[in-house]
């Protein structure tokens, strides 16, 4: 090669290297241009600026932003002691995203443990709600899409909106309502015992110890199930009104109510178990576990003393959130006339007096119905309320529907009290 065609090449190299950094420097302002654009472009999409967890009754989660300009929410399990069962059941949140933004909420998790097993992904648990002000609520669309996970299209009408499963009920809506009634001549809260973290647990009994009838009702075993509780409300407000109707029912009968027996699960905003991963509604045919179990043994505790005053409730209803909404009674109290003709009588006064639509069964296990039929002898069964739909009313069920079901239960224990048979 000549010198002459050296230093040509030695040019043409130089040339080529330059032009190559040339476009690189280009290829990295486009670039960076382009992010930048995007990065813009996908904040002024989304607007999200935050998801605060930590109101009251707050669920545990995780989330992030997507590319796509959708959030991801990772419900967080809580979990059962030895057997690590795992729920995922709450959901409540302040998503604050700017105003007139459209935001796609992603959620997954729905990945549960029950009873030893791992549970299909059912489409038909998946409800949403929303409200501005976490006290009025409406329910959302929701769809379910690949991999087990539910898409949720929320378009902000200002620049925060309250997200949950159910209607919540918190520890403050209870305190309000004991603040509320507790000066009334008929009503009485007994302390009983005290949770896991040390919080007071009480019994509302509206009516004396006098009248004909007892019937005790629990609610909030199991913290995600909020159904129970506004169905107390409806119960205590009828009683409490003061109309000819319910001093005819005080008169005739005294509820007794455990109204949030997993009060810590509802502070804390987890799904079922209590803080020592004790599952409330198991276990109950045998005396609870006083430091594992405080909520059951102060509600055992507090039943054996009725009893030994004689003051034995007749009935006992523990209320749920499911999403069958059926009635389950004691397995074992199939054999017994008795039980079984007064569960029966339950069911056709329900039907009748209520929007109760659903179905019925015996169904054998350790929870409430079993272990207040085994050891104390007492009517018991477990009402599960439908957190997604009322099949008799058409809609998916908010506050208002289990308020008026409380109402309705006044009636139907009246005539229950009348017409119900002892041993
Ligand atoms: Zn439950």
């Amino acid at each position: 090669m000549s010198e002459n065609k050296q230093i040509y090449n030695l040019h043409i190299s130089g040339l080529r290297i330059a032009v190559l950094v040339l476009f690189c420097v280009i290829g990295l302002n486009i670039a960076s241009i382009g992010n930048e654009k995007t990065t813009k472009k996908q904040n002024a999409k989304s607007g999200l600026t935050y998801i605060n967890q930590f109101i009251e009754n707050g669920s545990n989660l995780n989330w992030e932003l997507a590319d796509n300009n959708t959030v991801n929410i990772y419900l967080g399990y809580d979990y059962e002691r030895n057997s690590l069962n795992r729920a995922y059941d709450h959901w409540h949140f302040l998503l604050e995203a700017e105003k007139g933004n459209d935001v796609t909420l992603i959620f997954h998790n729905f990945s549960e443990i029950y009873n030893g097993k791992q549970m299909p992904f059912e489409t038909w648990i998946m409800d949403c709600i929303s409200s501005p002000d976490d006290r009025n609520w409406q329910h959302v669309p929701v769809e379910w899409i690949d991999d087990d996970r539910m898409k949720v299209k929320i378009h902000m009408e200002s620049d925060s909106l309250y997200i949950a499963r159910v209607e919540p009920y918190r520890v403050s809506d209870l305190q309000n309502l004991l603040s509320e009634i507790k000066e009334d001549e008929q009503v009485k809260i007994t302390p009983i015992g005290n949770t896991v973290e040390g919080r007071e647990l009480q019994v509302i009994q509206v009516g004396s110890n006098n009248s004909p009838h007892k019937i005790f009702i629990r609610a909030r075993a199991h913290a995600w199930e909020t159904g129970g509780n506004w169905v107390v409300e409806g119960i205590i407000k009828k009683l409490l009104d003061n109309s000819r109707e319910s001093k005819g029912y005080l008169a005739n009968y005294t509820v007794y109510i455990l109204p949030m027996a997993n009060m810590d699960g509802v502070a804390r905003g987890v799904s079922r178990f209590n803080l020592n991963g004790m599952d409330l509604n198991r276990n109950l045919t045998e005396p609870a576990n006083p430091v594992l179990s405080p909520e059951n043994a102060a509600m055992e505790g507090w039943l054996e003393g009725m009893i030994a005053k004689g003051l034995k409730p007749e009935l006992a209803i523990d209320f749920h959130n499911d999403s069958n909404g059926p009635l389950f009674f004691s397995g074992k109290g199939k054999d017994n006339k008795r039980y079984v003709g007064n569960m029966r009588l339950l069911e056709k006064l329900l039907r009748e007096k209520t929007w109760f639509s659903e179905s019925t069964s015996f169904y054998g296990t350790t929870s409430f119905e079993e272990g207040l039929m085994s050891r104390y002898g007492i009517d018991a069964l477990v009402y599960e309320l439908n957190a997604h739909w009322i099949k008799s009313l058409e809609k998916k069920p908010l506050s208002e529907d289990w308020i008026l079901l409380g109402g309705q239960l006044c009636t139907v224990f009246d005539i229950y009290c009348n017409e119900i048979k002892e041993d």
